[in-house]
């Protein structure tokens, strides 16, 4: 039986980087990954595909928003057709890179699915076994079916169809209101779809503050889109003539809504069914997310976990992260730092978008840190107003002593670009002083970040 210093089971974000940083520090490595076609959800079904539609649909908005720059565009619409050919182009050569890593790293690729027979030992579909002195998971996600009475009843889409779709379907239902759901929900309202969103809980966007939520959710209903937070799902049904029907209440009502498709955005969960954990040992917690510790092992010390079927988040670059850790563990190097959580980076690709690094609010409230925040408004700068983009605000949290940052959000234009002006020096304790010594060109959407960052600046020096 071939014998191996590490088996990595998924060759996605997580798998492919840990299987790489292995083999770099000289470990016997094999990845075993039965997808079709290699490339893990990224790539194939998540950031990549629906990052490029929705830039599509971004740039038809502007489009038909020509009047207000002072421009004649008598006509702009979505080609489904060629939106899809563009993206499939896009994804088949971010895929065949991939798969090309794949295959021609300095470990063995094995085409197939693999699960344990026992702690030491990888029994794959074809019938192969592998022996494994240590094994990493990183089998990713797969949509979760939450139980909403009649969701199991009726053909709701996932994100896949939705990121496939090659026609723009007449009304669609999306159920949830988290980063896919309002992300998806914006691209299906821009290309023509009438849109009804439905959240259960009182705010979209649950990992961001209120205000940023507030933000998105305004432009969501500019957009036309109907957002209802807050609900009780009472039902979800086929409709007599087709399509689907919602009964929902709201605000002390009952609601009832009909669309000619739902989408099921309601969350993802651990893909680890038919893993045989149990033969392994290997320990979940409630959530089904596989149980890991600052190094990634799991309640088996010599197995890891990584990526999204470990969580707590469900973010390429905290995939890549874990399994870079797990695999510089698994090889025994020293003087490893477990991940940072209060550098967590985390993006909405909605327009206007959502972003946050480091430390939120309720988390410095939480803590009894004793720091000071301050923002800007979009509204009040200089080159978002001539872009007609004044949506939205900059904010800045630091400790009220040495103004040493510690988390900013933003939510406005290009907000998933602007927040790396402040990821890179948050890593590296940076402190408002320290960021104001810094040139920012003029006039530029980054140079937001100033302004709160001088008024941090301006209360620690009246203090001092
Ligand atoms: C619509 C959508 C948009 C997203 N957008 C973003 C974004 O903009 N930014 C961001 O950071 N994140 C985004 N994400 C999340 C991101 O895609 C995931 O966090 C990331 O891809 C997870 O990587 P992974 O390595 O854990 O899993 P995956 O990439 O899913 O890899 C798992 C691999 O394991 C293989 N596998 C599973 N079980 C077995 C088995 N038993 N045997 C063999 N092989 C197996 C699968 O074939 C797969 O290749 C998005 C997700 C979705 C759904």
């Amino acid at each position: 039986m071939p014998t191996y210093d590490l088996v990595v089971i998924g060759g996605g974000s997580a798998g492919f980087n840990a299987a790489r940083t292995a083999a770099e520090l000289g470990l016997r490595v094999a990845v075993v990954d039965d997808g079709r076609p290699l490339g893990g959800l990224c790539i194939l079904r998540g950031c990549m595909p629906s990052k490029t539609l929705l830039y599509a649909a971004e740039v038809l908005h502007r489009a038909r928003q020509g009047a207000r720059f002072g421009l004649r565009i008598p006509r702009a619409d979505a080609d489904m057709r060629a939106l899809q050919a563009r993206k499939r182009r896009i994804i088949g050569e971010f895929a065949a890179h991939r798969s090309r890593e794949l295959r021609t790293g300095k470990f063995r690729l094995y085409r197939s699915r693999a699960r344990f027979a026992d702690p030491h030992t990888l029994l794959l579909a074809d019938g192969r076994r592998l022996v494994a002195r240590r094994v990493l998971i990183a089998t990713g996600s797969r949509v979760s079916q939450p139980p909403v009475p009649g969701l199991d009843r009726i053909e709701a889409w996932t994100s896949d169809d939705v990121l496939d779709l090659d026609f723009v379907p007449r009304s669609v239902l999306v159920l949830g209101g988290g980063i896919v759901a309002c992300e998806l929900a914006q691209f299906l309202r821009r290309i023509g779809s009438r849109v009804v969103l439905v959240q259960r809980s009182p705010q979209i966007l649950g990992d961001h503050s209120p205000e940023a939520a507030a933000v998105v959710q305004q432009a969501l209903v500019d957009d036309g889109i109907e957002v209802f937070t807050g609900t009780r799902i009472e039902g979800i049904a086929r409709g007599a003539a087709g399509g689907v029907s919602i009964r929902f209440r709201h605000a002390g009502r009952r609601v009832v809504r009909r669309a000619e498709h739902c989408f099921n955005a309601l969350g993802r969960e651990a893909a680890t069914t038919g893993l045989g954990l149990d033969a392994a040992g290997v320990r979940c917690r409630p959530r089904g997310q596989i149980d890991a510790n600052r190094w990634q092992q799991t309640s088996v010390p010599h197995i890891y976990a990584a990526g999204d079927c470990a969580g707590p988040v469900e973010i390429v670059h905290v995939a890549i992260e874990q399994g870079v850790l797990a695999a510089r563990h698994a090889a025994g190097m020293r003087r490893l730092r477990p991940i940072d959580s209060s550098l967590l980076l985390r993006v909405v690709f909605t327009d206007p978008a959502v972003a946050a690094v480091g430390r939120t609010e309720r988390e410095l409230a939480a803590r009894g840190a004793r720091y000071l925040a301050a923002s800007h408004s979009f509204a009040d700068h200089g080159k978002s107003i001539l872009m007609e983009a004044g949506r939205g605000y900059v904010k800045v949290m630091a400790d009220a002593r040495t103004g040493c940052l510690l988390g900013a959000e933003i939510a406005g234009p290009d907000a998933g670009e602007l927040i790396h002006c402040l990821s890179g020096p948050l890593a590296l304790r940076s402190t408002v002083f320290d960021l104001l010594r810094a040139p920012w060109y003029h006039p530029t959407l980054a140079e937001i970040v100033t302004y709160p960052l001088e008024e941090i600046a301006r209360r620690i020096d009246r203090k001092s």
